[in-house]
């Protein structure tokens, strides 16, 4: 069977100038953090897209309750009084009034082994790692280095960014309950902190919050086939409040929309159906995706033959699949891409960065494109902070990934039940 996109239809997408015009006026709704207007504006954006392009599929809203939580005020006191610029990680728990005073030890990149060599000196003290690329082979998250922190005894966690001058965002991975407040900071600020010979530097952390049960919700646009069968073609519509979250991932969402608008009108031809989702709570731990998986009955499951969660897939014009463990989808995926004259490599280990990882875990073959993995001089590698803008990304570098995409979803909805059967091995 044939893998090319449609030529007219390919053609279509091309020149589609809603792709660019949707990318911005998506990143004009800004940082869209979860429960920020910012994030509603994004949602109406989303619909009144949609509705442009299928005027008869109103959708439906899934509501997604979380723990919502905001940031009221934070700061960071170094130990000669001056200040230095943090970030509160979501969902950090409040310190008192007059904030958490104590040593800062530097723990490197906050790998295992740094954990576990610095076991004796990390007890009552603040746990401070290094931020880093996010879509590379071997990376260790964020939320693992705060849990090893807190397992060890730290009483705080700094994390430093990337980029020079600059804070980094992120997620604390905290839920409810117990925590400890976790800030991201500039790499100066981090370097600022190393033990000297006359010993752990101490900082004082104060941070103010507010928390409450929130909600915000799910989009889904079913666009059926003619059996029960369903590709889900997914994005995140949240950020964080620090720039306005262009690559991860104004450009997954822009490109979700454009390809809607190429295949929704072809869709009752598949044999199986679109199914359109725009998540929010992403950056909270994979909210989301998380409660929509879990409500699928096992036969619901069955259903989906594959989930193509879209992820800041701008920034570099190197793409790749992160297959999540189901090595019997690289072939189709690595045949698609070269049918359509694209390259494209495969990443098989399960990747927790995204709603992907969910619908892997669930049982549905799922993968994530990704723009930049494993490339550290990528655009990518500034995700997070104040300088993920509309400037990282190049319009041909956007239309390179909806047409990969376009021509994935479309080969996926019309796979025979043999191929579709190989994508469920791991
Ligand atoms: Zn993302």
């Amino acid at each position: 069977m044939s893998f090319a996109l449609d030529p007219a239809l390919a053609a279509r997408l091309a020149a589609d100038t809603g792709l660019w015009r949707d990318f911005n006026d998506i990143c004009d709704c800004g940082g869209r953090l979860a429960g920020t207007a910012s994030e509603k504006k994004a949602f109406a954006l989303l619909r009144e897209r949609v509705r442009a392009a299928s005027p008869a599929n109103s959708g439906r809203s899934i509501p997604a309750p979380y723990n919502g939580w905001r940031a009221k005020k934070a700061s960071l006191r170094l130990s000669n009084g001056t200040m230095a610029a943090c970030h509160p990680l979501v969902r950090t728990i409040a310190t008192a009034n007059d904030g958490l005073t104590a040593e800062v030890i530097d723990l490197g990149r906050g790998t295992p082994d740094e954990f576990a060599e610095h076991a004796a000196d990390i007890k009552g003290r603040i746990a401070l790692v290094r931020h880093e690329l996010m879509f590379a082979a071997g990376t260790i998250h964020r939320r693992r280095k705060y849990d090893m922190a807190r397992a060890g005894g730290a009483v705080g966690f700094l994390i430093g960014g990337p980029l020079p001058g600059h804070v980094v965002a992120g997620s604390s991975g905290r839920d409810r309950g117990e925590g400890i407040p976790a800030f991201g900071i500039a790499p100066e600020t981090a370097a600022r902190l190393a033990r000297t010979g006359a010993g752990w530097p101490s900082v004082t952390m104060t941070i103010e919050t507010e928390e409450g049960p929130a909600e915000t919700e799910t989009l889904v646009y079913d666009y059926p086939g003619t059996t029960d069968e369903w590709v889900v073609l997914s994005a995140h519509v949240d950020g964080h409040d620090l720039a306005e979250s262009a690559m991860d991932n104004g450009s997954g969402l822009a490109a979700v929309l454009a390809v809607t608008r190429a295949l929704a009108p072809q869709a009752s031809g598949f044999r199986r159906g679109l199914r359109v989702m725009f998540f929010s709570v992403e950056e909270w731990a994979l909210t989301g995706s998380a409660q929509y998986v879990e409500a699928l009955s096992e036969a619901d499951r069955a259903r989906i033959a594959l989930n193509v969660n879209l992820d800041s897939v701008a920034g570099s014009p190197n793409l790749a699949a992160l297959s999540s463990g189901y090595a019997g989808v690289e072939p189709f995926l690595l045949q698609v891409a070269e049918a359509n004259g694209q390259s494209l490599r495969t990443v098989r280990p399960l990747m927790t960065n995204s709603d992907h990882a969910n619908f892997a875990a669930g049982g549905i073959p799922a993968i994530r494109l990704v723009a930049g993995f494993d490339d550290p001089m990528a655009h990518l590698r500034v995700v997070l902070t104040p300088a993920d803008t509309r400037d990282k990304v190049a319009h041909g570098e956007l239309r390179q990934a909806t047409l990969l995409t376009a021509a994935l979803v479309a080969a996926a909805c019309n796979a025979d039940l043999a191929e579709v059967a190989q994508w469920r091995m791991r």
